[in-house]
Parts: C-alpha cells; sequence; structure tokens
C-alpha cells in the first residue's frame, strides 16, 4: 500500500530526529501533502497510526495540510487550479503541451513536537519518492 510507505518513511526520519533530539515521546507531526501526491488521507491517517506503534512516536497525531495543486502554461501568462482529478489542458489557450506544475506534489514533513525536546523542531527534507 502506497500510504503504508508513506507513513514508514515518515515515522523513520521522525523517530531519526526525534532519536538525535533527546525526546521521550513526539506527540504530533505535521505534513504537507499536495493534492496530487495520490495519499488518501484516511489511509493515510490509519497507516500512520500503525507504523507509530513501538516507536518513540507511539500514540502521535498526524496532522495533514493540504496543498491545492496549480499549473501553469508556456504559451500565455495563465496559471490555474489543477484540481482533481488533475486538468492538465490550459484553460486561457486550450494546449496541454507546455504545462508546468507549480504545486501539488509535496510529500514533507512541516514539523515535529515532542516532549523533552524542543517543540516545533522543524525538518524541511522531502520525503523520497516511491520506487
Ligand atoms: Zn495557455
Amino acid at each position: 500500500m502506497h500510504e503504508m510507505s508513506i507513513a514508514m518513511a515518515v515515522v523513520g526520519q521522525v523517530e531519526e530526529a526525534a532519536r538525535a533530539g533527546g525526546a521521550r515521546a513526539v506527540t504530533s507531526v505535521r505534513l504537507r501533502v499536495g493534492e496530487l501526491a495520490g495519499v488518501v488521507p484516511d489511509a493515510l491517517a490509519f497507516c500512520f497510526e500503525l507504523a507509530c506503534a513501538g516507536t518513540v512516536l507511539d500514540g502521535a497525531t498526524l496532522v495533514t495540510e493540504s496543498v491545492p495543486a496549480r499549473a501553469r502554461c508556456a504559451c500565455c501568462p495563465g496559471t490555474w487550479a489543477v484540481g482533481m482529478p488533475p486538468e492538465l489542458c490550459c484553460p486561457g489557450c486550450g494546449r496541454a503541451t507546455d504545462v508546468e506544475l507549480l504545486s501539488g506534489r509535496e510529500l514533507e514533513i512541516l514539523s515535529v513536537r515532542w516532549e523533552d525536546g524542543p517543540a516545533g523542531a522543524r525538518t524541511r527534507e522531502p520525503i523520497p519518492e516511491e520506487a
């Protein structure tokens, strides 16, 4: 399951940071998830809970922040909300050949909160894409 490997990657990264920061218990993790990252929030929350079991993250809350997808056309100055399912044809000129995705594929840890450590320790490292 896609969400399971994401959850395990997130837990792994947070665990490492928490250990380095001398955390006793991680209380919450905030994630930025793009609209096109292919993540079902409920499934991710479920997998996150499973992945946390028995680690320093046991019982931690997962907060996901959704990022709307936007695209830009190379042929005209238009940018638009891609939406779901993705609309990759420029609404301005109708072309779909030179479309650049500006946002929507984000999948990154925004912040982590834990006890016995600095609150709100930040990491901006993106999670590697699943092969
Ligand atoms: Zn255009």
